[in-house]
């Protein structure tokens, strides 16, 4: 008896959270007609990212991202020009040994590459994997980045005010006067008593 009751309670309970459900969405996703969209931050796949003005390569061939690259994916040739400069004439990316680390967005100043949030790329071939610049640079079209903020040129230091009285740049504290020499420095020399002799024998002369 006591058995019985119990799954009649089961029962209610299993029917009660069937009916909570009634009526929402289905959560099932019709794969592979559909996908549930990736979060933005996702290592999905590299991809090479290009300016948004110009549609050209952030990339400068600094090789920052071959170096940081603990699998060697990364392979690229950029030669020197005349004037000195990197021109970039390849960049592949060896898929079927990347990690998928993310090292190398780390490591690029640039934001030139970046761990794009897509995935399903298996193929019947190897090579299939090894992805050009070109492709790299196709698959990144379409990825939303924060292009790196240009630098401001440092602002000039203003130079110091000048003090008042001491013209031109020179900012040292001005120093007090000195004392006017005396008008009889014979008498200063002499002594009080010596000018009070003076004076007696002024006054006996006017007298
Ligand atoms: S992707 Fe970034 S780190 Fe790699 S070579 Fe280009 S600029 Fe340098
Ligand atoms: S994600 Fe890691 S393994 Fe793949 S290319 Fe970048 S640094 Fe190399």
């Amino acid at each position: 008896m006591l058995s019985i009751v119990k799954g009649i309670v089961e029962l209610v309970r299993g029917m009660t959270i069937t009916g909570k459900h009634l009526g929402k969405h289905a959560v099932t996703l019709q794969y592979p007609e559909e996908k549930w969209p990736m979060p933005e931050r996702s290592r999905g796949i590299v991809v090479l990212l290009s300016d948004k003005e110009t549609g050209e390569l952030n990339c400068t061939a600094c090789m920052l991202c071959m170096r940081a690259c603990p699998t060697a994916a990364i392979s690229i040739d950029a030669p020197r020009g005349e004037d000195k400069k990197r021109r970039l004439v390849k960049f592949e990316v060896d898929n079927t040994i990347c990690c998928f680390c993310g090292l190398c967005e780390e490591a690029c100043n640039f934001a030139a590459i970046k761990m794009a949030p897509k995935y399903e790329f298996s193929t019947e071939n190897k090579e299939d994997l090894v992805w050009d610049m070109h492709k790299l640079q196709e698959m990144g079209r379409d990825v939303p980045y924060e292009p790196r903020p240009k630098k401001k040129p440092a602002p000039k230091p203003t130079p110091p005010k000048p003090e008042a009285g001491n013209s031109g740049s020179d900012t040292r504290p001005v120093e007090p006067p000195k004392p006017s020499a005396p008008v009889n420095p014979g008498a200063a020399e002499a002594g009080p008593e010596a000018s009070e002799e003076k004076t007696d024998d002024t006054k006996e002369g006017e007298a």
